[in-house]
């Protein structure tokens, strides 16, 4: 397979980051198919899933409390694996 077209690569997909700042413009939680739900009951406040988001989306409310910007979560469950608490629980989102 030959590599495309210098003026094909150059072109960037649809959603990729080029310019800093780009990432506010691009809601990206529509692409995902997965949300974060938070069980504030066992939340303990370690402050992980604030810390491992990849997109810096879970907003920390109040003590022990947090929750996902569904603006920006793309539902890839890393903040639900980081929790040692089992207080992030991934379900479908509806639509
Ligand atoms: S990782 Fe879990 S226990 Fe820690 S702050 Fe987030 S929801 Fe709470
Ligand atoms: S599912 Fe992923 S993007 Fe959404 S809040 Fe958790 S770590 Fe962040």
């Amino acid at each position: 397979m030959s590599a495309p077209p210098t003026a094909q690569r150059r072109k960037p997909p649809l959603g990729v980051v080029t310019r800093p700042g780009t990432s506010l413009r691009n809601l990206t939680g529509p692409w995902g198919i997965l949300r974060p739900a938070f069980d504030w009951n066992k939340c303990t406040g370690c402050n992980t899933c604030e810390t491992i988001c990849p997109e810096g989306c879970i907003r920390h409310l109040a003590k022990k409390q947090y929750e996902a910007d569904p603006d920006y979560c793309k539902g890839c469950g890393m903040c639900a694996a980081a929790c040692p608490a089992d207080a992030i629980t991934m379900s479908a989102v509806r639509s």
